[in-house]
């Protein structure tokens, strides 16, 4: 018989559950906001008919499969991003309690759904709120003053050298190429993402974001669409995604927790 850890199980169930959960607030989110509906009032309801949704209408994923991704009301196609999306966040939520103890668990996927709700939003509308990319700083500050992940001074460079640094790149590709290179939330959610990881983890955030990029222009090419040199493929969203894996391994180091499950 294999020997199970139920603690440890039970952890992950909670951690996929809560995970699910969040990540449905997030899609209501990335769906809602763009279009200038309230995000946090009201009740959950059908993007399409605007049936407000019941009980069993609202669990993350399975509803989505048990209704064929189908609204119950209007019989219109529930985007498929919804259902993405939530299963991204329990995949967050059940990596964050398997790489880390509590409550690092906990801040680890806080910062995960966080980025998870600018990468969409990103992807979706090419647009980096300030709402979503500032907040990061003194959140990543405060995660470090309570001894959570990289020291604080490191942090703080991080936010100042990642923000300068980016917004410097901005400005000497539109002094080169008559263009803009990136977008205007980009250098705000690198500072950011800076006050998480720490000034030496730049480098790596932006060669992380070159590599997830490159999968994702393989990854269109798999699926028939036509990629080039014109394809724009938004920063933001790269920067978030590389920027999650390095996390778990500067906040595992620091605290030298990865082991205490991994033994
Ligand atoms: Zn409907």
């Amino acid at each position: 018989m294999l020997p199970i850890d139920i603690p440890l199980a039970l952890m992950v169930l909670a951690g996929g559950a809560l995970g699910a959960i969040v990540g449905s607030f997030v899609a209501a989110l990335v769906m809602r906001w763009p279009r200038g509906e309230s995000v946090v009032g009201g009740r959950s309801r059908c993007d399409s008919c605007g049936g407000t949704l019941r009980a069993g209408e609202l669990v993350p994923v399975l509803s989505y499969l048990m209704q064929f991704g189908r609204c119950r009301r209007c019989g219109v196609r529930i985007d498929p991003k919804h259902p993405a999306i939530e299963l991204a966040g329990a995949l967050i939520g059940v990596v964050s309690v398997l790489a880390h103890p509590l409550p690092l668990a906990l801040v680890t996927a806080g910062f995960a759904w966080w980025l998870l709700a600018v990468a969409a939003i990103d992807a979706e509308e090419q647009w980096l709120p300030d709402a979503l990319t500032l907040p990061l700083v003194p959140l990543g500050l405060l995660a470090a003053w309570a001894g959570l992940g990289p020291p604080l001074l490191d942090r703080a460079l991080g936010a100042v050298v990642g923000g300068l640094g980016l917004a410097l790149l901005a400005w000497i590709y539109r002094a080169l190429r008559g263009r803009e290179g990136m977008g205007g939330g980009d250098p705000k959610l690198l500072a950011g993402i800076g006050a998480w990881l720490g000034v030496l983890q730049l480098p790596f955030v932006l060669l992380g974001a070159g590599l997830v990029g490159i999968v994702a222009a393989l990854a269109m090419t798999a699926r028939g669409q036509a990629v080039g040199a014109a394809t724009r493929l938004p920063l933001g969203s790269l920067m978030a995604v590389a920027a999650w894996p390095l996390w778990i391994l500067v906040a595992g180091n620091s605290s030298a927790a990865i082991h205490l499950y991994m033994l």
